[in-house]
């Protein structure tokens, strides 16, 4: 008898986008006027960089003549794109990366979520509270928990985030091996300061420990003190491996490329307690079930580091952090307690109310949608988030209809 992998039957079941989905449209039906406002989803809206389109088009018609044509290429990616990565991504901010330690992909969710197969069941695991939820349904799948249970599933670490410690969790107070991070954080915004990121990395190292820093919102960092990487911090090419995408930096949600980076220097231990080189794992799992992200895709993530390209990501990333600033602003002076939108395209906003049910208001009063917090955890109750990813018109216009519809 053929038998399920009965871990998937733990999975609470995720209604979070689906929930909001049937609201908005029983909304849409009662209320067809004015049309919904969508700062839910954290999609991007505008087109991709000029130079990404040019340097993707010439790569297609390469593809056009047997002369220029490529198969299959290298399974961790062509090196124009890993060199150009390392050495614009981490040598030019000091960060002692080469290019044979990035893996390409076609996304930071592929990486975020596959990357715990190289690690043993057994492993303790530390999730924040809230967070992209990715990381714990990953490793809910691969049996490193037991049951759900009161919001939280058996066997996970929850690192919480609270308005006291500014949704930056502080260190495990019980033993773990395996530590995921996000900063700039999804959902919250929050970033995190190089002495913060020391305490982990330090704290990684003293416990033989591994981090997984989800660096995916890195482009949207503007305070200059703030930590690009993980390996800007001394110590952290032998305790973390980081994750980066280049979907919300450069607009390739639907493009799709992103990629990981694994130290030669990281080790884990065997059984019988050997060490071994992760990358050296990562590299036989990924050339076992991946065959690279296709020829033109690399060609166009190579063209954002190019001198138009450059200029071109930093002028998308700074229209929507317009939208974030205004979010923040109106938020801010409506009375609501405002983390994230400084250093992020997100706003984590403290509602005073249960999430659903600000959500709701929101939804009916303004005809705007946002995402409730607790959809990211049990931390996340009482806050919504508020996305800038959409046109600066529609920004302007959510706001006006939130301050006229809250300003009562
Ligand atoms: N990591 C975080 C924190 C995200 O919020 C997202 C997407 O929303 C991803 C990873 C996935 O990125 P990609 O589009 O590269 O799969």
């Amino acid at each position: 008898m053929i038998r399920i992998n009965d871990n998937y039957l733990k999975l609470k079941a995720s209604y979070l986008f689906s929930d909001i989905a049937k609201r908005v449209t029983a909304h849409q039906q009662r209320q067809p006027d004015p049309a919904v406002i969508r700062l839910g989803i954290g999609d991007v809206t505008r087109a991709l960089p000029e130079a990404c389109i040019s340097a993707f088009h010439r790569a297609v018609d390469e593809m056009a003549t047997d002369g220029s044509f490529r198969g299959y290429g290298p399974e961790q990616g062509y090196d124009f794109l890993r060199e150009a990565i390392a050495e614009n991504d981490f040598r030019a901010r000091g960060a002692d990366i080469r290019a044979e330690e990035i893996f390409v992909s076609d996304g930071a969710k592929c990486d975020t979520g596959n990357i715990q197969e190289i690690f043993a069941t057994g492993t303790r695991i530390a999730i924040p509270d809230p967070v992209y939820p990715v990381y714990l349904d990953t490793n809910v799948m691969a049996g490193r928990t037991g049951q759900y249970r009161n919001g939280r599933y058996e066997g996970i670490v929850y690192l919480e985030g609270q308005a006291e410690n500014g949704f930056i969790p502080g260190l495990p107070t019980e033993p773990v091996d395996l530590i995921y991070l996000c900063f700039p954080n999804n959902p919250t915004g929050a970033t995190i300061t190089a002495d913060q990121l020391k305490e982990w990395v330090d704290y990684a190292a003293a416990n033989q420990a591994i981090i997984l820093y989800d660096a995916a919102y890195e482009a949207f960092i503007r305070d200059q003190s703030l930590p690009h990487s993980i390996y800007e911090i001394e110590g952290a090419r032998q305790v973390a491996i980081e994750f980066r995408s280049f979907s919300k930096t450069a607009g390739f949600t639907g493009t799709r490329c992103a990629y990981t980076v694994v130290p030669k220097s990281l080790m884990a231990f065997s059984a019988s307690g050997e060490a071994h080189s992760v990358h050296s794992l990562w590299s036989r799992r990924h050339s076992t079930k991946f065959n690279g992200v296709s020829y033109p895709v690399q060609r166009a993530a190579e063209a954002v580091y190019s001198d138009a390209g450059k200029r071109q990501v930093a002028e998308l990333v700074d229209y929507y952090m317009a939208n974030a600033h205004l979010i923040r602003k109106e938020m801010q002076a409506l009375g609501y307690p405002c983390i994230g939108g400084e250093n992020s395209p997100y706003i984590w906003v403290a509602t005073g109310k249960a999430s659903w049910t600000f959500f709701d208001m929101l939804l009916e009063k303004a005809g705007v949608v946002c995402t409730p917090g607790a959809g990211f955890g049990t931390c996340g109750e009482g806050y919504i988030r508020i996305s800038a990813f959409n046109s600066h018109e529609n920004v302007t216009l959510a706001m006006t209809r939130i301050r006229q519809a809250l300003d009562t």
